[in-house]
C-alpha cells in the first residue's frame, strides 16, 4: 500500500498526460510558455479571485507574498506553532519575526482566541508591530477565515492563507486559497494537486499585489526582463508542470476531490467506532481537501506503538509533524512567545496520519482500520 499514491494516478492519466507534455517538448516554449497563462486562467477561475500568479514553489509563493507585503524587521507575523516549517521560515527570512500561535485541539488549524490573545501580547510589550497573520489549512482542512478575517480588520492586520495542503477545500460556497486577502498554494507532489516537480501559485483580488508579485517573480523586472526596478528573485513555473497541471486540474475537478472526501467518509466511518482513536473534525459548513487522514491518539506511547505496528503489516504512516514550530533550532533567537502552546505540544505527541489519496480502494481502507482495530484489542 502507497501512503500517497502518484504511480496509480498517473496510470489513469497517462493519454493526455503523455499528449500534454510531449507537447510542450515539440513546442520548446519551456519557460512562460502559454499553457502557464492558461493554467492561471483556469485556477484563478477555480479560486474565484480576480488573479492567479504561479511561481517555483510553495515556498517562494509565501515569500513573494511576505515581499508585496513589505514585510521587514521589526514586524511580527502571526503564525501556528503547528505547521510545516516554511510558514515561519519566509517570515524570518525576510528579517520579520515569527509569532507564533497555537492551534484548535479539534481542528489543528490556527486558534482565532489564542491569535487575539497574542496580538494583545505583541501590542502591550511594544516591541514589534503586528504586520499580517498567515492561517495554514493544515491537512486540507481551511482554518476557521471568518473569526481571523474579522480580528485581522479589528487590528489592521493583513491575512495571508497558506493553502499549501489546502486546495480544493471548502468554507461554505468560498474556495480555499481565497478565503483572505491573499492566498498561496504549492503543487509539490504530494499535495491535494500536485505537478511532477516544484510548483506554487499566489491568488488575491488586489491588482498591485498581483503586479508587484509578477515583477518580483522575474528579478524584480519593471516594463521587460531588462528594464530592473526592484530587487527580486527567479520563480516562475516551468511550462512542463503547466501542462502537467492542467490534466490534472481537470481530474482534481471532475473525480478526484470527491474521491478523496469519499475515502476519508469511510475511514471516520469505521474508525469512529474503535475505542481509544480520535477520528478527524470537520465543523458545519467546512469541506477538506484530506492532504491528511489524521488520528489523535491517547499518548505518544501509544502512538508510537500503532505506527510500529501497521508497520509491521507493512502499512505506511507518517507523523505530521513531530516537533512544533516554536521549538525548531532555526527559530532560536528569532523569537520571543513561546508560552501558551500546549496543545501544539501535546499533537506532535499523539497525531499520526493514514495513507490517503483519490485512489485509495475500500479494501485499502478496511486492512488499515481491521490493523488498527487488532492494535486496540
Ligand atoms: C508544503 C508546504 C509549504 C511549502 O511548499 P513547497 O512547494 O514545498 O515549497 C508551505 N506551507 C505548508 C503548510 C506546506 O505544507
Amino acid at each position: 500500500m502507497q501512503f500517497r499514491d502518484l504511480k496509480n494516478q498517473y496510470q489513469h492519466l497517462k493519454e493526455d498526460m503523455n499528449r500534454e507534455v510531449i507537447k510542450v517538448m515539440n513546442d520548446a516554449n519551456f519557460i512562460m510558455g502559454t499553457q502557464v497563462k492558461e493554467l492561471e486562467d483556469e485556477l484563478a477561475d477555480y479560486v474565484g479571485v480576480k488573479h492567479c500568479i504561479s511561481c517555483g514553489n510553495g515556498t517562494d509563493a509565501l515569500q513573494l507574498t511576505g515581499m508585496a507585503l513589505d514585510l521587514k524587521k521589526g514586524d511580527a507575523v502571526f503564525v501556528p506553532d503547528f505547521t510545516f516549517f516554511a510558514s515561519g521560515e519566509i517570515v524570518s527570512l525576510l528579517g520579520a519575526t515569527p509569532v507564533f500561535v497555537d492551534v484548535d485541539e479539534k481542528t489543528f488549524n490556527l486558534s482565532p482566541e489564542k491569535l487575539e490573545d497574542r496580538i494583545e501580547q505583541v501590542i502591550s510589550d511594544g516591541k514589534l508591530t503586528p504586520k499580517a497573520i498567515i492561517a495554514v489549512d493544515l491537512f486540507g482542512l481551511p482554518a476557521d477565515f471568518i473569526s481571523i478575517n474579522k480580528i485581522a480588520d479589528k487590528y489592521g492586520l493583513t491575512v495571508v492563507e497558506d493553502g499549501a495542503q489546502g486546495f480544493g477545500g471548502r468554507i461554505k460556497d468560498k474556495v480555499a486559497c481565497g478565503l483572505s486577502a491573499i492566498g498561496t498554494t504549492s503543487f509539490f507532489p504530494a499535495k491535494p494537486l500536485g505537478c511532477y516537480g516544484d510548483g506554487g501559485a499566489i491568488f488575491t483580488d488586489n491588482d498591485e499585489w498581483a503586479d508587484i508579485i509578477k515583477s518580483y517573480r522575474v528579478h524584480g523586472k519593471g516594463d521587460n526582463k531588462y528594464d530592473n526596478v526592484r530587487i527580486g528573485i527567479n520563480s516562475r513555473l516551468d511550462t512542463v508542470q503547466a501542462a502537467v497541471l492542467k490534466v490534472k486540474l481537470n481530474a482534481f475537478r471532475e473525480y478526484e476531490l470527491k474521491a478523496v472526501n469519499k475515502a476519508a467518509g469511510r475511514y471516520t466511518e469505521l474508525l469512529e467506532k474503535v475505542n481509544g482513536v480520535g477520528t478527524p473534525h470537520v465543523p458545519e459548513g467546512f469541506y477538506s481537501s484530506w492532504a491528511q487522514y489524521t488520528l489523535k491518539l491517547k499518548d505518544k506511547d501509544t502512538r508510537d506503538k500503532l505506527q510500529a505496528s501497521l508497520k509491521a503489516k507493512d502499512i505506511p504512516s507518517m507523523i505530521y509533524y513531530p516537533k512544533p514550530m516554536s521549538t525548531q533550532l532555526a527559530f532560536k533567537g528569532d523569537m520571543e512567545y513561546i508560552d501558551n502552546l500546549e496543545t501544539t505540544r501535546k499533537l506532535c505527541d499523539t497525531v499520526l496520519s493514514l495513507p490517503m489519496h483519490p485512489y485509495l480502494e475500500d479494501e485499502d481502507i478496511a486492512e488499515v482500520v481491521n490493523s488498527v482495530e487488532e492494535f486496540f484489542k
